[in-house]
């Protein structure tokens, strides 16, 4: 009775032995003293290739590459010292040919009497796992070769990575920078909740210009671009890529000072030709001169024109930086203002339809009329110039109930890439970098017209092609 029930324990563990061999995702291989393969399981048959059948009582080496052979001496030495070969890495050979990365474990198979009849060998694919780690170590290596500073900081503000560049731009020391919360890195220690954080929140990233400190205690300015990093849809982090801009805005301070003086020296002979090309044209058409005559004095007026309002925008900006940029409010008829402009902006731009959606309406506003007058005259040869010829720019108003009027300027043309509405508001930027068509002050004058004017200027985009350019303003 009692050999009957150990008879049949034996059993139900050989069952439940082989259940756990034929169900496992590691190949477990077994060999006799002479290295012949007596067993062969499941996982195997999908790592080499090879089926049970085609492999019992072959040699196992046949899944070790030439170049593997000699190892077979080093690993009876270690099962000699240990019993054990445990998660030795090494490379076997499929049926086809392929050569894969894997973790081997061997251990002796024992009979009842403890003598050794053979080897189990447990073996891993670890190709992935090498693939993996050698992308990472890919990744480190270029974040830490990469010029500009690379941040990674945790979602409680502390910072948990910095590359080699950040120590060269703020003096710290990677490791020195560890844990440390990035308030204390910046000038102002709200910046980054006030200002950064939100944005983050909202558009999952955030690029601007920001007062930081050096070691040694001074301040300068860098350029941040900062995104939160997501896991399955979840934020865990966040990266900053840092770009040190001392050097680029004391360029740009040049740039400005130096058009600045040329934009003086300019003003004063621009104005005499100006008036004199003016006065001959009215001489020509009073004395019914020929017509080409007439069209050669309107374009060079056109031309004359467009330089004098590059001239205004670069005395402007240059107003802007020493704060002059003076305002002079007055009760303004809006939509007379606007339709004065669109007369004038449908001569210069001939190939462009200027429509206006209020013509009769009167809507009083405080403003500035010839400062609200630049702003139009900007936004409606922006959509000019970034529109194609023949297509329609839409001039519209609307009053809304919390005492502002919106005025809007729609365009066409190649439209604004999202991640770019925010920057085209800044100084010199331009989408295009090439571009011939201006300099990239003009969206930035018209911004700081319309902050004088405490109202809000942004864009959407215009569906399915083009820009739409709002700003408000205060209503009487
Ligand atoms: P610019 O003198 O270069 O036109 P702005 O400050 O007026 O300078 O505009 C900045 C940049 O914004 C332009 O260079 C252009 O790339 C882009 N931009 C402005 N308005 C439009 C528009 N209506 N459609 C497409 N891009 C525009």
């Amino acid at each position: 009775m009692r050999s009957k029930l150990v008879h049949k324990s034996h059993a139900a563990i050989k069952a439940h032995l082989d259940f756990l061999v034929n169900s496992s995702n590691d190949s477990i291989i077994g060999t006799d003293l002479k290295r012949r393969i007596t067993s062969w399981n499941p996982a195997a048959e999908k790592l080499y290739g090879y089926t049970e059948q085609e492999v019992l009582g072959k040699n196992v080496d046949i899944i070790v590459p030439s170049q593997k052979k000699g190892e077979i001496i080093k690993l009876f030495e270690i099962l000699a010292r240990h019993r054990v070969v445990s998660n030795y890495e090494t490379e076997r050979l499929t049926k086809d040919k392929r050569l894969v990365q894997v973790s081997i474990t061997i251990s002796p198979i024992k009979d009842r009497k403890g003598e050794t009849i053979g080897f189990s060998t447990i073996t891993r694919d670890i190709s992935r796992h090498m693939q993996m780690e050698k992308r990472l170590q890919l990744f480190a290596k270029a974040l830490e070769a990469a010029d500009d500073g690379i941040q990674i900081v945790g979602l409680d503000g502390k910072i948990l990575f910095s590359n080699k560049s950040v120590e060269r731009i703020y003096g710290f020391p990677p490791k020195e920078l560890q844990g440390k919360s990035v308030n204390d890195m910046n000038k102002d220690p709200l910046f980054a909740e006030k200002i950064i954080l939100p944005t983050l929140r909202k558009k999952g990233y955030w690029s601007g210009e920001i007062e930081v400190k050096h070691k040694n205690g001074s301040t300068f300015s860098i350029w941040l671009t900062a995104s939160v990093i997501k896991h399955y849809g979840k934020p865990i982090a966040l990266v900053g890529g840092i770009r040190d801009i001392t050097k680029k805005k004391k360029l740009e301070e040049l740039k400005a000072e130096f058009l600045s003086t040329a934009a003086h020296e300019l003003k004063t002979p621009l104005t005499t030709l100006k008036l004199i090309s003016e006065s001959h044209l009215r001489k020509i058409k009073k004395y019914g001169m020929d017509q080409m005559k007439i069209s050669e004095f309107n374009l060079i007026n056109t031309e004359l024109n467009r330089l004098n309002l590059l001239i205004n925008d670069i005395l402007d900006d240059s107003r802007i930086e020493t704060q002059k940029l003076h305002m002079l409010f007055e009760c303004t008829d809006l939509n007379k203002l606007i339709l004065g402009v669109i007369k004038k902006m449908q001569i210069i731009y001939k190939h462009h339809k200027i429509t206006y959606n209020n013509k009769k309406i009167k809507m009083q506003v405080i403003a500035d009329p010839m400062r609200i007058e630049q702003v139009l005259i900007n936004l409606i040869s922006n959509a000019a110039k970034y529109s194609p010829i023949f297509s329609e720019i839409q001039v519209y108003v609307k009053q809304e109930e919390d005492g502002k009027t919106e005025v809007s300027v729609k365009d066409s043309g190649g439209g604004i890439p999202e991640e770019q509405r925010d920057l085209i508001f800044q100084r010199f930027y331009q989408i295009d970098r090439n571009s011939t068509k201006g300099f990239g002050l003009g969206l930035y004058i018209t911004q700081e017209i319309i902050k004088g004017h405490r109202g809000k200027l942004w864009v959407d985009a215009n569906k399915p092609k083009g820009s739409i350019f709002h700003f408000t303003l205060q209503t009487i």
